[in-house]
This record gives structure tokens, sequence and C-alpha cells, in this order.
């Protein structure tokens, strides 16, 4: 692989350098630095960051590039479950082609991992997670890609739905997902028993979206605690979107934010704007791993989300009230290092040694490059160019 010197980069925006990358690592930054036979990209003053991570997507659902969905649902969490298990096939909606476009219009926006669920179903069976692993390995060296295999319609609900996932897990699925324990199967011990024991069996850690507001979501999140510790999983659980915490009593919360602490429960956020979060700062000050995602992008569930995590860290700074520079750079880090943790991304950052995965963005500071967004001038990944100007360097289908 040929070396990469990218002359004229700011890190994190301080003083202007040079970036030597070689064997897809950083070798070293300094000024004035030469490398022979290497391809050389002049950043012009650009501020690098570590590679976004989009740590919690839907790569299966989109319908980018296929029309505008009309959507006739609102906002009826079941009803718009039950209608995109149907519009899936009316639409044809190709989980590989989708996926495909989707992580590629991340790519263009600087983003170098992606932490996706798949939904697993028994009216689609593997269909999704077959596309977005063919999907996976079509990326390979371009963006990395980790499936969560995802019950969307309920497990103990649907009968059979707990064979496929132990089917997804051993084709390829890296981690167990699940879904309102209570509000969707109304069986928590049900519902988390068998996605324990699936992780327990696989070897697997857990991501499971909590939607369930205040006092039901803390009693999800107990009962998801106690299987941690008795499983022994500490560090390898994540809840996304843990709504419950967002709820005004303190008190409460302090106590499950101290728990999941002590079992190094990681917490997902999308900076919802119609509903109450986890504070980041609150999340981040506690010492819990924090990443953040942009959810399903343009799908049957609302047209609103972008497959940016730029534009994602400007929507979690102003949901959790950052304003001051310093608190517009921490929705910055939760979208970069606090997502590489929670993925587990090793030799992440910008120091010699790093893999070198990169996002160049354009601006005088840091905060301003955050709040003033893109679109980025380049992303790297691996020591190799995979967007620019917004665009990934590879056309999707
Ligand atoms: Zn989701």
């Amino acid at each position: 692989m040929t070396d990469l010197l990218i002359r004229n980069l700011r890190p994190m925006g301080a003083s202007a350098c040079d970036m030597l990358i070689r064997d897809g690592r950083i070798v070293r930054t300094g000024t004035e630095l030469s490398a022979d036979g290497a391809d050389i990209e002049d950043a012009g003053g650009a501020i690098a960051i570590p590679g976004l991570v989009e740590a919690h997507t839907h790569l299966d659902k989109t319908v980018m590039g296929m029309g505008w969905y009309e959507n006739t649902v609102g906002a009826d969490l079941q009803a718009m479950i039950d209608n995109e298990r149907a519009e899936r096939r009316r639409l044809g909606i190709d989980p590989a082609r989708q996926s495909m476009r989707h992580a590629l219009a991340l790519v263009g926006n600087g983003t170098t991992h992606i932490r996706t669920h798949v939904d697993i179903d028994t009216d689609h069976g593997l269909a999704g997670l077959e596309g977005v692993l063919e999907t996976r390995e079509a990326l390979r060296g371009i963006v990395d890609i980790e499936i969560v295999a995802f019950p969307q319609s309920g497990l103990t609900v649907r009968p059979g739905t707990a064979a496929l996932l132990d089917e997804a897990l051993a084709q390829g699925a890296d981690l167990v997902g699940g879904l309102d324990p209570c509000g969707i199967d109304r069986d928590p011990k049900g519902h988390l028993d068998t996605i324990f024991g699936l992780a327990d069996k696989h070897g697997k850690g857990i991501d499971i979206h909590l939607h369930e507001p205040g006092a039901l979501g803390a009693f999800s999140m107990e009962l998801i605690l106690d299987r941690t510790r008795a499983l022994g999983m500490k560090g390898r659980v994540a809840i996304s979107h843990a709504f419950c915490l967002g709820m005004p009593d303190w008190q409460r919360t302090e106590a499950l934010i101290a728990a999941l602490a002590e079992e190094d429960v990681a917490i997902l956020t999308t900076g919802a704007p119609s509903r109450e979060v986890p504070a980041v700062k609150r999340i981040l000050a506690a010492g819990l791993r924090m990443g953040a995602g942009c959810d399903g992008v343009l799908d049957t569930w609302n047209p609103w989300n972008r497959p940016d995590m730029l534009d994602r860290a400007r929507i979690v700074a102003q949901r959790n009230n950052l304003r001051s520079d310093a608190d517009v750079i921490a929705a910055l880090h939760v979208c970069t290092a606090g997502g590489a943790a929670v993925m587990g991304v090793t030799d992440y950052g910008l120091g010699p040694g790093s893999v070198a995965d990169l996002a160049l963005l354009p601006g005088t500071t840091l905060a301003e490059a955050v709040a003033t967004g893109g679109p980025v001038a380049l992303t790297v990944k691996a020591g190799r160019v995979t967007g620019r100007n917004g665009r990934p360097l590879r056309e999707a289908a």
C-alpha cells in the first residue's frame, strides 16, 4: 500500500502540520514531512478529526434513492412496526442495495465506523441480514460495519423469532438486539432471558432499543442490569435511546446511572428532539461510554434524519442545550471517540500508531467546524481516501 502524506491539516483545530500515513496507520505528524513515492493530499488548512462513528442506525430500512415515501401512518410505535413489515415487500426495499446507498452516504460525510441494527422477523427471516452482510463485505476497507440482530417486530409475541436470531448470530451478526421488553412483548422476563441467553450462548454482546419512558423504562433497565451482573457481561451491554434516563425524577436516574457505570453499560443516543433523552454531560460525567447515531434515515418511519454524523452532533448538542465551544466539542466527542469506545474500536485517534481513520472539516476552530457543519472535505479509512467534498468515491447502484 502506497504511503499517504497529508499536508497542511490541523489536528483537532491545532496548528497546521503534515501527517504521514504508512500501512494504514499514522506514522507521525510534524512540519515539512516528506516521503518518497507517497501519494500527497493538500488539506488546505482543514481540521482533522478521527473518523466519525455512526453507532446507531438501520442500514436495511432506508428508501434512499427510491423516490418520496408518502407516510400515512403517524407516530404510533406498533403501527409503524406493522407498516414497515408490510411495506418492505410492497416497495421492494432490497437490503443489499439500500444498505450500500446508506453506508456510502455516511462515508461521504466522514464516517469510518457503523453499528447497524438489522430487522429479523418471521415474515422476512434473515433477508435483511444477508443483504447487509453483502454490503459489509463489499465495503471492507472503506467502512467497518458492525451488525446487531434486531427483533424489530417483537420476540416472544412472534414465536420463531428467537430461533432466527440464533441463526443470525451463527451467520455473522455481531450482537444481539432487543426492543422494549414491556412495551412490545409485554413479557420483560421472557424477552430479556431470551436475548441474554443468546448472547451467552454465542459469546456476543447486546445492544437493546429501550424507548420505554419513565418508571417503566427504569424497571426494564433494572432487569437488564440484573442479567448483566448474573452473566458476568460487564462492559458488553449497550442500551440505545434509554429515554427513561431523561425523566425528571433525578434521584431515580442518578441511582440508575451509577448502577450502569458499575456494570460499564454503554448508552447510545440520537438526541431525539421529540423525546426525553439521557443528558450527555451527566452520562459522560458518570464515566459511562456514550455514542450517538442518526437512527433510521429516510424510511417508512420518518423523513427527518440524514446520513451525517456532523449533523447528528448538532442535533445532540441542541437537544442537550449545549452552547459553549467546549460543550459543542463534547457533542462531537460522542459522535467520534464515544461511539468508538462503545464499539470497542482499537487504535482510534490521531496519535502515532493509530489507524488512519480521519475526517477533514472546513473551519477555523473545531467548535465552528461542528456548528457550521461541513461538507466533510476528505474521508480517509485506514490510509485510503474514501470520500471527498461530502461524496463517497465509490458509487452506489
Ligand atoms: Zn433504532
